[in-house]
């Protein structure tokens, strides 16, 4: 079974051959050909030809052309195998030829001698040529899909592989396989016995795969340093993958011995199924890298890892965790500034929101870096962050522009809820110039849910110093009436969720409606987010809500254009 296996896979990569129908259409054109130049060279016809009486024979030359093409383009299109039935052909026909001139003593025949002679000569020519030109690119194209170290299958030939397998839609996983510590067998025993590591580690795999002890199908590639690649196929349940994967990890077990040293080696393990788990050939690749580096991110007795969306975000947040530090070190976080607006619009203030420039210089929006600044507790860093630079920005406003307006800062509860959380920001002000009483800050109800002594606390400690508080969200989390009571707050933003819904039905413009009566009740003043059409405005005015914020008057600006827009209100 399995050389018939690796048959299967070796033949993926060899020259497509050129249909047998072709080739049988050849030899019975060469033999028609031959018997119309008999017959037409033995006739004494005449025909007429646009009025021209000419001999049947003038056609003999024309059909012995065809019959040396049909000769020529064997060899050329069917390589070996067309020079062999050429050759016959060919060898076969001289003792006739020969008897005719000779013994029959026909010498018109001494020009078909010499044509076929010519023929001879030209396909022996043609094959020797093509013997060379098909050695050279058997060479290459055996270069093509071979990992120069170790003799197995590289990266080209297992990507084109897994290509052909999704263009079959044929099931098969793909693990990716990195070898542990590596690099500090590398380090430690230098390249070159690092090397001869690998093609040991190859040598053992390719048994593997070519014996088909496995009961699978599989291809080994080496893809770089010490990454490899294993396909498999042709399982009849999933866990006949892991049993596959097993076959290849005990084969590691046996010792490595390099200059009279014992050496153990493991790898790690990580799979992923098509259809199942990715459909393309880049995708399924990464997914089992992604899976992989779990088991060596875990590092635990169990080497085997399949793939699944959660190591993806998982993999993900880390790429992002990455990123957030980088620029918080590299100070690529800043703030633009969304004005806020009475319903006459009338500027009332902006509100901070937080962006991040990545490497490459684009601009990262808070819905991606956020939640995982929030998870990883980089969030403090980034509020700290956003908060200096806008009272910074603004304090230097007012030294020379003293104006009435309200700057809002976004704060997330775990932030609000550090010791020194109400000192940073006094310090900050103070630091910055900027007067307590212009100054707002955005928490969320899931503040009250958390833990709410301890936010009451604190935010009856802002409001000592004239800091207003904003309800960030309203109706999006859980917050019943009675903590909204409790809430010392001054403002309630409705979230862009109503606003978008409410010029939809009547309900949902009486729900937003009964928000701002509330709101009022408790006295609250209201803002309504996310506003972007005038009919929007024009149902706000009418059921009372006290100001907007949205792209319709205004899309976060950066620093220069909200100044502007400030010295202009
Ligand atoms: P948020 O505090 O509710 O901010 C309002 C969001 O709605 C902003 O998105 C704003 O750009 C967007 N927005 C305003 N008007 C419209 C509109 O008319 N149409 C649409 N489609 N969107 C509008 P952004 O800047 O992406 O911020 C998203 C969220 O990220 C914020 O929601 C806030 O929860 C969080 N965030 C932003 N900056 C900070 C920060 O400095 N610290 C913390 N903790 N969270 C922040
Ligand atoms: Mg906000
Ligand atoms: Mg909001």
């Amino acid at each position: 079974m399995g050389s018939n296996q690796q048959n299967e896979i070796n033949n993926l990569f060899k020259e497509k051959k050129s249909p047998t129908s072709v080739f049988v259409f050849l030899i019975a054109l060469y033999f028609i050909s031959q018997i119309v130049v008999i017959f037409t060279s033995r006739s004494e016809l005449m025909v007429n030809i646009n009025g021209r009486m000419l001999p049947l024979s003038f056609a003999t030359g024309i059909f012995t052309s065809i019959g040396n093409i049909c000769i020529i383009s064997m060899v050329a299109v069917y390589h070996r195998k067309g020079f062999a039935a050429a050759l016959t052909i060919l060898l076969v026909q001289f003792p006739s030829i020969l008897m005719t001139i000779f013994v029959a003593g026909i010498y018109t025949s001494i020009p078909g001698l010499f044509t076929n002679l010519m023929t001879l000569v030209a396909i022996i020519l043609i094959y020797s040529n093509d013997v060379k030109k098909e050695k050279y690119q058997k060479s290459l194209s055996v270069q093509a899909v071979t990992d120069r170290l170790t003799g197995i299958y590289n990266r080209f030939a297992a990507t084109e592989y897994i290509s052909s397998l999704i263009s079959k839609k044929a099931p098969f996983a793909v693990v990716s396989i990195d070898i542990n510590n590596f690099k500090s067998i590398n380090d430690s025993l230098g390249h070159s016995n690092g090397n001869k590591i690998l093609i040991e580690i190859a040598k053992r795999w390719k048994i593997v795969a070519e014996s088909g002890a496995s009961g699978t199908t599989d291809l080994v590639a080496r893809l770089s340093g010490d990454e490899f690649c294993l396909i498999i196929k042709g399982y009849a349940t999933k866990d006949d993958i892991i049993k596959t994967i097993k076959h290849y990890e005990n084969v590691l077990e046996n010792k490595f011995t390099l200059n009279d040293n014992d050496y153990f080696i493991n790898a790690s393990f990580g799979y992923a199924i098509y259809p199942d788990d990715a459909a393309e050939t880049d995708t399924i690749l990464s997914y089992s890298d992604v899976a992989m580096y779990d088991v060596k991110k875990k590092n635990s007795s169990n080497h085997i890892c399949h793939f699944t969306q959660e190591l993806l975000r998982e993999e993900n947040n880390l790429e992002i965790e990455r990123e957030i530090r980088k620029a918080i070190d590299e100070d690529r976080i800043y703030a633009l500034f969304q004005p806020q607006f009475d319903v006459n619009h009338h500027l009332r203030g902006f509100e901070a929101l937080a962006r991040m420039r990545d490497e490459e210089g684009n601009i990262v929006s808070p819905g991606t870096f956020i939640p995982v600044a929030e998870k990883v507790g980089l969030i403090d860093r980034i509020d700290s962050s956003v908060f200096d630079k806008s009272t910074s920005f603004f304090g230097e406003i007012l030294k020379n522009h003293p104006a009435d307006f309200t700057l809002s800062v976004n704060v997330s509860v775990r932030h609000l809820m550090k010791a020194d959380f109400v000192d940073e920001i006094i310090s900050t002000l103070g630091r910055n110039n900027f007067p307590a009483d212009h100054l707002e800050i955005e928490i969320t109800e899931s503040i009250m849910i958390e833990s709410a002594e301890k936010a009451l606390e604190c935010i009856n400690e802002l409001k000592n110093y004239g800091i207003k508080i904003a309800i960030d969200d309203f109706g999006t989390g859980y917050s019943s009436l009675s903590y909204l009571n409790k809430l010392p707050a001054d403002l309630l933003k409705i979230d862009k969720s109503f606003i978008d819904k409410m010029n939809l039905n009547e309900s949902s413009k009486q729900y937003v409606a009964a928000i701002i009566s509330i709101g009022h009740i408790m006295n609250f003043e209201v803002i309504s987010e996310g506003v972007e059409d005038v009919d929007q405005i024009e149902t706000l005015k009418k059921i009372n809500c006290d100001f907007i914020q949205g792209f319709i008057w205004g899309k976060p600006l950066p620093e220069n254009e909200a100044k502007e827009l400030l010295l202009n209100a």
